[in-house]
């Protein structure tokens, strides 16, 4: 008997809302089955940037353009080092078609149009225009001893969560690995430039990046090797990348479980998490669209698998909806489930969910937070309520989409 047949759910006389009866309606594919996107609408590509290519591919690139190898170092050490993609700075290659050997290598990827800035400074929300016009977002966060940069990796999400803003948007396109990755290089000029604000005088932590979470717009699995080519420019060392650490970046999915097992393969240990948001399938079917493909048991065993094989800590990510999923026995099936796969391999960030413009769902309120935290500790599960930092500027999770404003923004610059 598994934990979910075990457990008396049904009979607590507790409120339940679903997506469905607060006026969601599930949009199926000619199949029946809820509509996803996994494949991305064809567009325009992106032009070839340096940080699409793998390092091996460099020499054959540098015989394709005509210059020695190490000259196309030299710009990579520009670029993944010093953060700029500006000519004029790199006065090491010679004067004469330097700009056209730059423009070349580093064509520009995002356009700034907007920064929006709270936390007293030390967070900003920046929006991006690709080359297409397709709009991402970024949201850089300064915290005691680290920066973290929130990535998008699609224009929009194909994945179509009710509760989320991004889903409700669907999916525009792919980004480019490159594309993903200029987001942390313009973050780090951004702080180089001192404009991220908060540095305390006793933290003495470097001024860059140091943490990525792929939380942004998008299912970063469903644009599985764009994302391993990016994933693998920011581990691998400079001058061939941003030269951080695997255990820095946090790659996150609603469950795409073939996915995961082929992250699993990789030899890049990144902190993996698993937004699950609901223990039983009966809701999660309805709370995640993509439950109808990969139940919660097969999501959370591959969970597990990724813990055995990288020895990485698996993060469960939770939004806590009002009425919705924040059932006291609902932290006892998760509990259940968890401990059924062992011990010390996970532990839970139960986030209260952001309220949305225009959303029908708001956050679950406090005693009734702290009660399912109380009863995932109980059983033995770690579990810490995460930060909504950049809630005031609609820049936490499931908050990041593109509005008219946004759009009409875009058309200026
Ligand atoms: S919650 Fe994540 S996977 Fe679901 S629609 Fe939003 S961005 Fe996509």
């Amino acid at each position: 008997m598994t934990a979910e047949d075990s457990t008396p759910i049904r009979r607590t006389g507790a409120r339940q809302v679903r997506p469905a009866t607060e006026g969601w309606t599930q949009k199926l594919g000619t199949d029946g089955r809820p509509l996803l996107n996994f494949a991305s609408p064809k567009r325009g590509k992106p032009p070839v940037h340096l940080a699409d290519l793998a390092p091996a591919d460099w020499k054959a690139k540098a015989e394709e353009i005509g210059i020695p190898a190490f000259r196309l170092k030299q710009v990579a050490r520009h670029y993944y080092t010093r953060w700029t993609s500006d000519p004029a700075e790199m006065t090491d290659l010679p004067a004469e078609g330097r700009e056209e050997l730059v423009a070349g290598l580093l064509p520009p990827l995002l356009t700034e149009v907007r920064r929006l800035e709270t936390d007293k400074g030390d967070t900003i929300k920046f929006l991006w225009k690709l080359h297409d016009g397709a709009l991402v977002e970024s949201v850089l966060m300064r915290y005691p001893g680290r920066i973290t940069l929130c990535v998008s990796s699609q224009a929009g999400c194909g994945m179509n969560c009710p509760f989320c803003a991004t889903g409700q948007q669907g999916l525009t396109r792919n980004m480019s690995a490159a594309e993903i990755v200029d987001q942390v290089v313009q973050a780090n000029r951004a702080i180089a430039r001192g404009e991220l604000g908060g540095k305390k005088h006793d933290d003495h932590s470097e001024e860059r990046v140091s943490n990525i979470v792929f939380m942004g717009m998008g299912e970063p699995l469903a644009n599985y090797n764009r994302l391993m080519r990016a994933v693998r420019t920011m581990v691998a060392k400079t001058p061939e990348g941003l030269g951080m650490s695997a255990r820095g970046i946090t790659v996150s999915t609603v469950g795409l479980v073939p996915a995961i097992k082929k992250l699993t393969e990789e030899d890049i240990p990144v902190t993996f998490a698993l937004s699950l948001h609901a223990p039983d399938d009966h809701l999660r079917d309805e709370l995640i669209p993509v439950n109808s493909r990969w139940k919660v048991d097969e999501a959370l065993d591959a969970a597990r698998a990724y813990f055995d094989k990288t020895g990485r800590r698996v993060s469960i990510e939770y939004a806590l909806i009002k009425d919705m999923n924040d059932h006291a026995w609902r932290a006892d099936l998760l509990a259940a489930k968890l401990n059924e796969r062992g011990h010390g391999w996970v532990h839970v960030n139960p986030i209260p969910l952001n309220p949305t413009p225009g959303s029908i769902w708001t956050s679950s309120e406090v005693p009734v937070q702290l009660e399912f935290v109380r009863r995932l500790e109980e059983a033995g599960i770690p579990t810490t309520i995460r930060d909504t930092r950049g809630k005031e500027i609609d820049g936490a999770c499931g908050q990041l989409v593109t509005t008219e404003d946004d759009e009409e923004a875009a058309a200026l610059v």
